[in-house]
């Protein structure tokens, strides 16, 4: 089955041609970054209609790579939530007409289950079940997965996602959107022995995570630097290595804790922040050590993409789960609201 891909949820326009025999046949990717760059932030409407401009012209894009007619179209999915209603209305509205001209199947997916399912695009695909941190602009959550839509919470941040603290703290380092990349090269020439940075809600048991006084802690020492005279460039590097380390390893006292509570041996890691190298590094030490792998999805494909929604798309399309005719946009929607296909 051939299932072409789309991804409109945020600020990044994904489409990819999945084959579930050959694989990934093709895969491209607009980003709006610079677009929503001047604002501060993703400005919704803007968002919409640079999704409009650009989807059409990526689909043939992506058909022309993997040498496709739409005719060579089995199914399509298209990311139908969570996210910015009017961005995934763009996304939904073209799958529908388009499946509706070619009367072929087409599914609205979870964008969560999306970046949980990336991994397994890998050559090494992960088995289930396994434990999932997701940890992107959005949602920081640890998920313990018996299979395709069999999801259960383990835990969640109360506040800020760990890429929405990333890129707050960037902001106030002025760095630029997105924070991550950003934090992570300025961290690399920083000192991490001359700040300890708190790593919030690991003294007690538990699987949530807390981001906003990690912000907090950052604008504090900031300012404190700032009063000194003493905000220099090796200032800024320090600080972001300190809070690198403080959300690295926040996150990787939380997946060890996960691991031990299931008793499960395997760990994916999906998401924008799944990308940095740091927490790779540390995550895959932990795991070592207690004979469990970690799987991470490739770096293009940690942040949002269109591959992921055609695989995730094509599991449950095979299993003949399909919309009827009303689209999907749906802005919230819980993870664990999914069910299994029926089968
Ligand atoms: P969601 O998936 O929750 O709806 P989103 O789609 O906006 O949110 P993603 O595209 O998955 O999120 O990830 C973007 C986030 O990942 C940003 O917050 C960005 O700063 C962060 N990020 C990207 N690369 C890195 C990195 N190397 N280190 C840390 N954070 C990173
Ligand atoms: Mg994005
Ligand atoms: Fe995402």
């Amino acid at each position: 089955m051939r299932v072409l891909g789309i991804e409109t949820s945020c600020d990044e326009t994904g489409v990819a041609l999945y084959d579930t025999r050959h694989g990934l046949l093709a895969d491209a990717l607009y980003s709006q970054v610079a677009m929503h760059a001047d604002f501060g932030g993703v400005v919704p409407e803007l968002a919409s209609r640079d999704h409009t401009r650009k989807l059409l012209p990526l689909i043939d894009d992506v058909l022309g790579e993997a040498h496709c007619g739409r005719a060579d179209l089995d199914a399509i999915a298209y990311t139908a939530g969570p996210g910015l209603v009017g961005a995934l209305m763009v996304g939904a509205s073209t799958a529908h007409g388009m499946a509706r001209s070619l009367d072929i199947p087409v599914l609205g997916v979870h964008h969560m289950e999306g970046h949980l399912l990336a991994p397994m695009l890998e050559d090494d695909p992960v088995a289930f079940p396994f434990v999932a941190l997701l940890v992107s602009g959005g949602h920081t959550q640890l998920v313990a997965v018996e299979g395709l839509g069999a999801y259960r919470l383990l835990g969640e941040s109360v506040d800020d996602a760990a890429g929405e603290a990333f890129d707050k703290a960037a902001k106030m380092l002025e760095l630029g959107y997105p924070g991550g990349p950003a934090i992570a090269r300025l961290a690399e020439h920083g000192d991490p022995t001359r700040f300890r940075f708190p790593r919030p809600m690991t003294d007690r048991p538990g699987l949530d995570f807390s981001f906003s006084g990690l912000k907090t802690h950052t604008l504090t020492t900031i300012k404190a630097l700032r009063d000194e005279g003493a905000l220099d460039e090796q200032a800024h590097a320090d600080i972001a290595r300190a809070f690198e380390e403080a959300v690295v390893d926040t996150l990787v006292i939380k997946c060890r804790r996960a691991l031990d509570d299931t008793g499960l041996k395997r760990l994916v890691v999906a998401g924008g922040v799944s990308a940095n190298v740091r927490l790779r590094e540390r995550l895959d030490h932990a795991l070592t050590k207690r004979r469990a792998k970690a799987f991470y999805p490739r770096n293009r494909f940690c942040t949002d993409n269109g591959a992921m929604i055609a695989y995730a798309g094509a599991q449950r399309l095979m299993a003949g789960e399909h919309d009827d005719s009303a689209i999907l946009a749906v802005p919230r929607w819980p993870l664990t609201d999914l069910r299994p296909p029926a089968v």
